[in-house]
């Protein structure tokens, strides 16, 4: 049994099917899912177009280089379900999952399903990780969610306050800015990138140097690197960068990280300087890898080096959240997987399951699309053909012990 039609639940039918082991795909919606109900209106993907191969399907189209929409990327897997032939039963909501002499019973809003092995491919980003402090905010603020968010268009006339400088975080003050409201950004820790480095997409260098490939048993700090933040990356078809510099000249107010809510006034954490100097830092390091490899395997160009992100002259250290300069907060501050219906205890206290590589704490309980979960790119759409095959590969073996 496969949870999820996104991309990774079809990748398992994929592997699954190769190996002649009888499967069904459960989606409670329909195929790509996510996709079609959970992205605003504008979004790329950040990954170029070469890069959104999928098992058997590598990217055939016009333009390796740009970046699709979510309308092409629902095309794209469409077409994966079709290709690979998936049996998936789209409508069809797990409400259970509970360990069973032998295997699993999962109950489904159309009927009850008795299995050997599950594998869970409801994604990773099912709901938004909105901080508590989001309970102190004024009832005269709007609240909303990268889940909800559609386009500047549809917020309230005003101020907006974005929290977070991940790739959500900048991408959306970029386009609200660019609608011409006031922006502030509150920004907390965060991964810093060009679009471009040495004339190359920068995501091009994180595959060929295999930075991408990185097995989880070989990261130093497993945990730290399932937590790290999505890179501050846009796919436009001008390819520009868009970092904290960018958002700055375009007119957003930076601000530190948001800490508390104290009689209706935000308070931000100050030390800005020593957060935008570790992002710098840690591009700094990431670049230097890509020249050594470049070095090592006979390219030609030299190295690139970016202007430091920019300290602001003065920045506020709090916003009152009265006064009616903010009607919008945008909680771009990350998501997490649902999985109040998994009846069997393998979620830690934060709600991630416990796994390793991808096998569940439970035996015949599998997971795919999480975050390096066998790898460092995991979630990413062409990450998917690894992780699917290795993980396919250990459940036939639990199968054939099984047998
Ligand atoms: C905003 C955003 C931007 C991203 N940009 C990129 C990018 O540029 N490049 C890239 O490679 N990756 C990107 N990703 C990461 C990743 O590719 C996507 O999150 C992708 O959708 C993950 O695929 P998935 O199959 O793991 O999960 P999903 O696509 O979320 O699929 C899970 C499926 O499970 C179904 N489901 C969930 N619960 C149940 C249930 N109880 N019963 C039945 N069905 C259920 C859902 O309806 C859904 O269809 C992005 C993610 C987000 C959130």
């Amino acid at each position: 049994m496969v949870i999820g039609a996104g991309h990774a639940g079809l990748a398992a039918s994929h592997f699954l099917t190769e190996r002649s082991i009888d499967h069904v795909v459960l989606e409670r919606g329909e195929v790509a899912n996510s996709w079609r109900r959970e992205r605003w209106e504008s979004l790329r993907l950040l990954t170029p177009n070469w890069q959104s191969r999928l098992p058997g399907l590598p990217y055939a189209g016009a333009d390796p280089d740009g970046y699709m929409t979510a309308g092409e990327v629902v095309e794209l897997v469409d077409r994966f379900a079709a290709v690979s032939r998936a049996p998936v039963r789209t409508g069809t909501n797990v409400t259970s999952v509970s360990g069973v002499d032998g295997g699993y019973h999962v109950t489904t809003s159309r009927g009850e399903i008795r299995c050997r092995a599950v594998v869970i491919a409801s994604g990773a980003c099912n709901q938004p990780a909105v901080p508590r402090i989001s309970e102190a905010v004024p009832a005269s603020v709007e609240q909303v969610t990268p889940l909800e968010y559609q386009s500047p268009a549809k917020l309230a006339d005003g101020g907006v306050l974005v929290v977070g400088a991940s790739a959500t975080g900048v991408q959306l003050a970029s386009e609200i800015r660019a609608s011409g409201r006031p922006v502030t950004l509150s920004v907390g820790e965060h991964v810093r990138l060009p679009r471009t480095y040495r004339g190359r997409d920068i995501l091009w260098w994180m595959d060929a140097s295999g930075v991408w490939d990185q097995r989880y048993d070989e990261v130093d700090d497993l945990t730290r690197a399932r937590r790290l933040p999505s890179p501050q990356l846009v796919g436009t078809p001008e390819r520009g960068t868009l970092d904290l510099n960018a958002l700055a000249a375009a007119g957003v107010e930076l601000v530190g990280r948001w800490a508390a809510v104290r009689d209706g006034r935000a308070l931000f954490s100050g030390g800005l300087r020593n957060v935008f100097s570790l992002a710098d830092l840690k591009m700094e390091r990431l670049l230097a890898t890509f020249d050594e490899w470049a070095r090592a395997h006979g390219h030609d160009g030299s190295p690139e080096r970016f202007a430091p992100t920019r300290v602001p002259a003065s920045t506020r250290l709090q916003l009152d959240l009265g006064s009616g300069e903010i009607r919008t907060v945008v909680w771009a501050t990350g998501f997490r997987p649902d999985y109040r219906w998994l009846d069997v205890p393998v979620a830690d206290p934060k709600g991630q399951l416990r796994h390793d590589g991808g096998a569940v704490e439970s035996p015949g309980l599998y997971a795919l699309g999480l975050p390096v979960l066998r790898r460092r790119k995991s979630t990413f759409i062409h990450g998917i053909e690894d992780d699917a095959r290795d993980v396919i590969a250990h459940l036939a073996g639990y199968l054939a012990v099984r047998r």
